[in-house]
C-alpha cells in the first residue's frame, strides 16, 4: 500500500538512494524539502546541478576542481617535487586541513581491490607515472591503511622504485580501514611525519 502520493514516493526513493539515508531519512527530508520555500528548494537543485556540471579533474592532479588547474597545483608557492598520493579529494582536502603539507598531490580516484575487480588501469595511476617522468623529488603514498590501500601503495612503489624516485608511506598511525577525512589532523601529521622509505 501506498502511504503517499506518487511524486512523494518518488522523491523519497530519489533521496534514499544517497549514501548513508536510509528510508526513514529521506521521508524526513522529503517532507521537509516540500515545506520549504520554492526559492530554497530552486538553490538547492541548482547548486547539484552547477556542480555537477562545472566540477572536473584537474588536469594536473586529478583533483576535483572548478577550474582547468586547482589552486594547490597552480600555487608557486607549493613544492612541485614532492607528490603526495591519496585515494579521493576527500582525503586531499583532510590533508590541505592540516595546513602543514606544502608539496603538491595526485589524486587516484579509488584503489586496487582485486575482490571487487578494480585494477590498476581503473584508478588513475598511468597519470601518476607521467607525472614523474618530470623532475620529482620524493612520492609520500597516503592511501588508506585498508587492505586495497596497502595493495596500492606496494602496487606504486614497485612501480616507481626503478626510476631511482624516493617513495614513502605515511607512518600508520591511521587507524585499519579508516577513512583519512575522518582522522583528527594531529594523527594525520604525525602520520605524514612518521612515514618510512619504501
Ligand atoms: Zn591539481
Amino acid at each position: 500500500m501506498d502511504l503517499y502520493s506518487g511524486k512523494i514516493n518518488k522523491l523519497i526513493e530519489e533521496l534514499s538512494t544517497l549514501p548513508g539515508i536510509g528510508a526513514k531519512s529521506a521521508g524526513r527530508l522529503a517532507f521537509y524539502l516540500i515545506n520549504e520555500p520554492e526559492e530554497h528548494v530552486k538553490r538547492l537543485t541548482n547548486a547539484i546541478i552547477d556542480a555537477k556540471e562545472n566540477v572536473h579533474y584537474c588536469s594536473e592532479c586529478f583533483t576535483l576542481t572548478d577550474e582547468e588547474v586547482c589552486p594547490v597545483c597552480r600555487s608557486p608557492k607549493r613544492d612541485h617535487r614532492v607528490i603526495m598520493v591519496v585515494e579521493n579529494t576527500r582525503d586531499l582536502a583532510a590533508y590541505e586541513k592540516t595546513g602543514r603539507y606544502d608539496g603538491v598531490y595526485h589524486v587516484l580516484h579509488g584503489a586496487i581491490s582485486p575482490m571487487l575487480g578494480i585494477g590498476p588501469d581503473d584508478i588513475k595511476l598511468k597519470e601518476l607515472m607521467k607525472r614523474l617522468t618530470g623532475d620529482i623529488d620524493e612520492v609520500i603514498i597516503a592511501t588508506n591503511s585498508s587492505l586495497e590501500g596497502e595493495t596500492t601503495a606496494m602496487y606504486i612503489s614497485k612501480l616507481i622504485k626503478p626510476s631511482g624516485i624516493k617513495v614513502s608511506r605515511i607512518a600508520s598511525g591511521v587507524p585499519v580501514g579508516g577513512d583519512l577525512e575522518n582522522i583528527d589532523e594531529v594523527t594525520l601529521l604525525r602520520a605524514l611525519e612518521g612515514r618510512t622509505e619504501l
